[in-house]
């Protein structure tokens, strides 16, 4: 079966986790997030019951510029005394590299990053208590005695941009094993995008594979599928059919994905995709952030919108919408939607979309169908040539790259 994993990013999207149950398979949530929402986190899982990775995001502690920021938060203090209870690392404020760090401190720090991962919600849940209003308003309390724990764990990891950040990571990885055994652990292949065109590419996978991973975590930072050139995505794809190909079955998690990567789980490359609720297809952690605009994710795209420009659609070419959302049901305008109802209609078109069984030969003639259905209708409106012509162009080059994997690997 198809999987999805949603990724928490936002406080308003609690609410949604909790209602939409049966229309996810897990949670990931980030280690800085559960850190400054520890109550309603911690309340979630309990709730929910599904399987849940913490992402310990021990890359932030190795950029420079995001170092100096970091400081500033609110949760700062709180996760890195728990990444460094004596504090022997990050007394200093120094970003964390391989240049400088004393690696006599590799177990001390791995232990503690997978500590906090297994104990931490078990520790922020039986703390609060709440579990006594949920009873008065008639919810179900979840057991106070009750142990979270992760799926997995992640070992610490941060941007592999070359060869001693690869090696890097490599050592934690390998003192994760030693600590946990390779059965409780998911390890990261994080690679900045220019790595992708690296001779050193192969090499790397090398390295990895050699530690036999059952499972691995993918990150290409930066990558953004909708918008990547067909070269880069063709060495993505060449990755994981290595890494599929080399290992005994291993199990290939994407930790940013988008429609493209959904493909990919249908044939095999991928075997779970997470997806942030309306955001996080890629991410690109030397970028500026700041909230996103509100978007509508338009089924027959697989893409978001603006919702002005998906209710000119809308309007324009009504054929093209199919939603049965309860959302989309109420027919209003796409503009009228307020930001929940957006992301309501996300994660069930996104549910449907995993749903579907679909083969390689019939993705690629899907995307081919498409295409033509949108240059069909772009030809008589230029202002919905305007609007759907990225939509195109990133359709022909999925295609492009799906028919090469066709062609030469598959
Ligand atoms: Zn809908």
């Amino acid at each position: 079966m198809n999987e999805l994993y949603l990724r928490i990013n936002r406080p308003f999207e609690i609410e949604i986790i909790d209602e939409e149950k049966e229309l996810y398979e897990g949670v990931v949530m980030e280690a800085h997030i559960l850190e400054t929402f520890p109550k309603a986190l911690s309340n979630l899982l309990a709730r929910i019951e599904k399987p849940y990775l913490i992402d310990p995001i021990t890359y932030k502690f190795g950029i420079q510029k995001t170092m100096e920021e970091l400081i500033e938060k609110r949760w700062f203090f709180g996760l890195t005394e728990k990444f460094d209870p004596y504090n022997k690392i990050f007394s200093r404020y120094d970003i964390l590299a391989p240049d400088i760090w004393n690696h006599s401190l590799d177990e001390y720090f791995t232990k503690n990053v997978i500590e906090y991962q297994k104990n931490r919600l078990s520790e922020l849940f039986r703390r609060q208590e709440i579990p006594t209003l949920m009873s008065f308003i008639g919810e179900k309390v979840p057991d106070k005695d009750i142990t979270l724990k992760p799926e997995y764990v992640i070992p610490p990891y941060f941007i592999a941009e070359n060869e001693k950040w690869f090696d890097f990571n490599m050592r934690f990885a390998k003192e994760a094993i030693q600590i946990e055994g390779e059965e409780s652990l998911i390890i990261p292949l994080v690679l900045s995008r220019d790595v992708l065109a690296s001779p050193k590419l192969d090499n790397y996978i090398r390295k990895l594979l050699s530690l036999n991973p059952p499972r691995i975590i993918v990150w290409i930072t930066a990558l953004n599928e909708s918008q990547e050139t067909e070269t880069c995505l063709i060495t993505f794809i060449q990755m994981l059919h290595i890494l599929k190909e080399k290992s005994r079955g291993i199990r290939i998690y994407n930790a940013f994905s988008g429609y493209f990567s959904d493909l990919l789980q249908k044939i095999g490359l991928l075997d779970k995709v997470i997806h942030g609720i309306g955001i996080a297809e890629f991410r690109d952690p030397y970028a500026e952030t700041g909230p996103p605009p509100p978007r509508y994710y338009m089924p027959f795209l697989h893409s978001f919108l603006s919702p002005d420009n998906a209710e000119i659609l809308r309007v324009e070419c009504p054929h093209l919408f199919s939603c049965n959302c309860g959302v989309c049901s109420r027919d209003i305008p796409i503009t009228e939607m307020s930001s929940k109802e957006l992301l309501r209609h996300f994660i069930r078109v996104k549910k449907n979309e995993l749903s579907h069984k679909i083969s390689l030969l019939d993705a690629i003639s899907s995307l081919e169908e498409k295409i033509e259905i949108l240059k069909h209708v772009s030809k008589e409106k230029p202002i919905i040539r305007n609007i759907l012509m990225p939509n195109i162009r990133m359709m022909e080059r999925w295609k492009q790259v799906l028919s090469y994997y066709q062609e030469k690997l598959y």
